[in-house]
């Protein structure tokens, strides 16, 4: 979704409110891909403060559905993305790659608000996602969800390694 700033453009100090639907339907990112479930509205506030540089600043709040860092059950995470950016529009024409990833947002006169929105949830990404606190997580032999049910791998892993230690320990009595 693109916002024409032309408007905006015309007058110093001009602002633009804008409530925008953004259509991004998953979040594609080197982590994966994962499905946004609910989006609200993009608020925007956009202001220029003259000299062709643009103060953006906003709020959405989106739910997007990412797999357990312990059992993989999908797990919908709500953050509320906050934007506060300044785009500079005479760097939009520089046209250099740096400023460009700066203002990856920016596309000419317009601003993407799916790639402004992308930029954020990518910054408020949460590092740590669990279904519950204490989620037991996937048996890494069987793979049975740990939370559902148990298994008998980790006692049978543990009963080798005794026996290894007791062998080991029986040696070196023998010597
Ligand atoms: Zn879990
Ligand atoms: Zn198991």
């Amino acid at each position: 979704m693109l916002i024409d700033l032309n408007e905006v453009l015309k007058n110093d100090g001009k602002v633009m409110q804008t409530d925008v639907m953004p259509e991004m339907k998953q979040f594609v990112s080197k982590m994966g891909t994962f499905p946004i479930v609910m989006q609200q509205p993009v608020s925007l506030n956009i202001r220029n403060k003259g000299d062709r540089e643009l103060q953006i600043t906003g709020r959405t709040v989106l739910t997007v559905r990412i797999p357990c860092d312990r059992c993989l059950e999908a797990v919908d995470v709500t953050l509320e993305l906050l934007f506060d950016k300044e785009a500079d529009l005479k760097k939009s024409e520089a046209q250099s790659q740096q400023m460009l990833d700066d203002q990856a947002y920016m596309e000419g006169y317009n601003l993407d608000v799916d790639k402004l929105v992308y930029s954020e949830l990518l910054v408020n990404w949460p590092s740590k996602v669990l279904c519950k606190e204490d989620c037991k997580g996937i048996c890494s032999i069987c793979g049975t969800n740990l939370n559902q049910k148990t298994c008998d791998c980790r006692k049978d892993e543990t009963d080798l390694r005794m026996a290894k230690i007791q062998e080991i320990f029986n040696k070196f009595k023998e010597v």
